[in-house]
């Protein structure tokens, strides 16, 4: 008999996808059956209506699928008697592990219902929320190939889990008060304290006495204290040495936000979406959360609850008046990945917390929080993590291969591809730190065995000093280098599926150059096979190494030597430290400690020492996101001229004026606008400059420093006056975290 065989690629399983099937199936009088083959869900089906049927499954989808393709052939099959759901079979192939996925409304209401019998059950969970990649062991995504097998199911979980009309059914990680597992409370040092309800009251307490608790999450633990208590924020600053980076907040609802942040329309979705991601918002004056959150920032990293713990810290019934605002920053020792044990925790962060909120869930992968940015209503991404790991990027062209890409050094992801997909991990953090080179190695494997793929070959930076350049040439398998700058672009390339030749605009922080020197501002024209260095920003020297990209001063004093007969006096004036000139010219005399960089970010640093808005920075990118805030607070500033000649941007000369005119009076906020904007009428000069050089039409931004969404949008307004087609991020970072997909890219294109 005639039947329609389709295979349904995308996030399919543990999200009810099934039994949505069989119920659309029997509406349209359509026999046959589902099964899930762990890289997709496959569907037999026959009757007049099959067609229809076979139309409507991928589009009727239930809330939290995500179909990334389905294929329909037909074949000739005995008729079935009826429409079946199949038990999983395990098939090798592409696979889809589902990201986590933040407790839903349902379950919400639930939690706080006191005739429920999940009533306070900080587990909670169905088929459309929970814990999915952060707990599996291998796929197919069943019980038993997740953490909770050692939680036996009681007769009432099991029931529901069997149940096809019972929205827990299938649901892997059910489970209620009775047989689910158990929250706890620990010293720093690891003794238990409390159990149970009596863990979470006793932390609420503390948390209200302005104390610090570490508390498991879904992808790792996060350092938590009252957000409205200068004394608690203050406390947790000096106790994980960390002074000014902002820190994250959690609020309870999206009520909340508005009350602390402007909450535009477009964010409303996102803040309340399945995936939970930290949003930027601009905090409303006086908003109550205590300026040491996030100094000298006018935007604050919010996400609402994910994980029902999280529900029941800001919500649980015993009377106490809870803030409502609360830190949630990821819980690591500086530089170190995030905790994800018990053993972690107090190894690691116990001396910066009161107590540790525990459980005996286990947390296989780490996710830490995703972060994002919005730009025209989509996000823009920060750090690419959980919620969003390891949903595929799919690409319209293929090669019959896997790939493994291992990322950069700082912000590490890496991406495993095969053929047209292309997973990124969720993040792994800076290689400086033995610990994140481990996990690294780690994560890598274990990846490997969820997804089954093994990869032919592995790609790489080009830097001769990177641990990842070292960790990817311990797999054993044919390594290959590509250069940073442009593995960039093609980042932004494969995520926009456009492969075939574009001008890339590559402006970044650090990154080895294809020629000895730093580059980091610059114009190329770039395919999937090969790129040329068509120009950039004006070269200037780097003195004191490394060093220099936390101390922007340094740059400011090279240039300022570079630009003025009277760099000392300027100096002087601009509060710069004049005595280090001598050194500085010593170093670039002997060509010691001092590189030829063309890095935009640095540049942006030696822009925020001359403006006085920044001289050094604590972390990176610190200068250049101060830079950002004065010129978005300043609005507007006077328009500079920039000179670009053969894709060459001026900057050297764009530095002396903004000094000229910083020396005359001018506002250093209205000079940072015009700095932002003077950038961006250089790069649009440049790309107008690679078009007459290539004919190419289209520009990809990417690199670092295209986090600045002030510069991405004075950019693309001026590029998209000159009709350019202009290639943007936005589920993939530009930064460093984003590297891994580009270097797949060329992987998979290039022998
Ligand atoms: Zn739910
Ligand atoms: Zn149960
Ligand atoms: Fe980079």
């Amino acid at each position: 008999m005639k039947t329609l065989h389709l295979k349904i690629f995308g996030v399919v399983q543990g999200v009810g996808f099934r039994p949505y099937v069989s119920v659309l199936a029997a509406e349209c009088g359509v026999k046959g059956s589902v099964a899930n083959k762990g890289s997709y869900v496959e569907v037999f089906a026959q009757g007049a209506r099959a067609a229809e049927f076979a139309e409507r499954v991928p589009k009727e989808i239930p809330p939290r699928a995500v179909v990334l393709r389905t294929l329909v052939r037909t074949v000739e099959r005995e008729p079935y008697p009826d429409f079946a759901i199949i038990e999983s079979e395990h098939e090798v192939g592409d696979i889809f592990v589902s990201p986590d996925i933040g407790v839903c409304e349902d379950c919400k209401r639930e939690l706080f219902d006191p005739a429920d019998r999940r009533y306070l059950h900080p587990f909670i969970n169905c088929t459309q929320c929970g814990p999915r990649l952060t707990i599996l062991k291998a796929m197919p995504y069943d019980r038993e190939r997740t953490v909770m097998d050692a939680f036996p199911m009681c007769p009432r979980c099991r029931k529901e889990y069997t149940s096809p009309e019972n929205r827990r059914y299938d649901a892997q990680p059910v489970c209620c008060n009775d047989c689910g597992p158990t929250v706890y409370l620990l010293s720093p040092d690891g003794d238990r304290l409390a159990e149970g309800a009596d863990a979470i009251r006793r932390t609420r307490r503390i948390l209200m006495d302005g104390g610090v608790a570490a508390v498991k999450g879904i992808g790792g633990f996060h350092l938590c204290c009252d957000a409205r208590s200068e004394r608690a924020v203050r406390h947790l600053r000096e106790r994980k040495r960390r002074p000014v980076k902002p820190f994250a907040v959690m609020m309870p609802d999206l009520e909340t936000a508005r009350k602390y942040c402007a909450v535009p329309p477009e964010a409303e979705a996102w803040l309340t979406g399945w995936q939970k991601p930290i949003l930027l918002l601009k905090k409303n004056a006086d908003c109550g959360v205590c300026g040491l959150v996030a100094p000298g920032n006018d935007r604050l990293g919010v996400m609402l609850p994910y994980a029902p713990l999280q529900l029941l810290l800001f919500g649980y019934p015993d009377g106490l008046d809870m803030t409502d605002c609360l830190v949630m920053t990821s819980g690591n020792a500086s530089g170190a990945p995030i905790c994800r044990s018990d053993a972690d925790a107090v190894a690691e962060i116990g001396s910066y917390c009161d107590v540790i909120l525990s459980h005996d869930r286990e947390i296989l992968i780490r996710a830490d929080d995703t972060v994002t940015d919005l730009r025209g209503g989509k996000p823009y991404m920060i750090r690419r993590s959980r919620g969003w790991a390891p949903l595929p990027v799919m690409l319209s062209e293929s090669a019959d291969k896997t790939v493994l890409a291992i990322g950069g050094e700082l912000k590490n992801t890496f991406c495993i591809a095969g053929n047209d997909l292309y997973y990124l991990s969720a993040y792994v953090g800076d290689m400086a730190d033995v610990r994140t080179q481990n996990a690294l190695r780690e994560t890598v494997g274990r990846l490997q065995t969820l997804l089954e793929m093994k990869p032919g070959v592995v790609v790489c930076d080009t830097h001769p000093l990177y641990q990842t350049v070292e960790i990817a040439k311990e797999l054993g398998l044919p390594v290959r280098q590509v250069q940073h700058h442009w593995a960039h672009i093609l980042s932004c390339m494969a995520e926009n599926d456009r492969l075939d030749e574009v001008i890339g605009v590559s402006f970044d922080g650090t990154g080895y150059g294809g020629d000895g020197t730093i580059w980091g501002g610059e114009i190329m024209a770039c395919t999937v096979h090969g790129y040329r260095r068509l120009g950039h920003i004006s070269p200037f020297a780097q003195p004191g190494g490394d060093a220099s990209s936390r101390e922007g001063w340094r740059i400011a004093l090279s240039m300022l030597d570079d630009a003025f007969e009277n760099a000392d006096a300027i100096a002087d004036r601009l509060g710069l430290d004049a005595k280090q000139l001598g050194v500085i010219r010593a170093m670039k005399k002997a060509g010691v400690n001092c590189v030829t960089s063309t890095s935009c970010g640095r540049l942006f640093d030696a822009v925020s020492a001359v403006l006085g808005v920044r001289r050094a920075s604590t972390f990176e990118g610190e200068a250049a996101t101060a830079l950002q805030t004065a010129a978005e607070r300043a609005g507007t500033g006077p328009r500079l001229v920039v000179r670009c000649e053969d894709c060459r941007i001026d900057t050297a000369d764009l530095f002396g004026e903004i000094v000229r005119r910083r020396l005359d009076g001018e506002d250093a906020g209205r000079l940072a606008y015009a700095f932002h904007d003077a950038l961006a009428d250089g790069i649009a000069a440049a790309c107008v400059q690679a078009r007459e050089k290539t004919g190419l039409r289209a520009a990809a931004l990417s690199g670092g420093v295209f986090q600045n969404t002030l510069l991405v949008e004075l950019t693309r307004e001026k590029l998209e006056k000159e009709r350019f087609d202009v290639l943007l991020h936005s589920q993939v970072p530009p930064n460093d975290g984003g590297l891994a997909l580009g270097q797949a890219l060329y992987g998979m294109m290039n022998d």
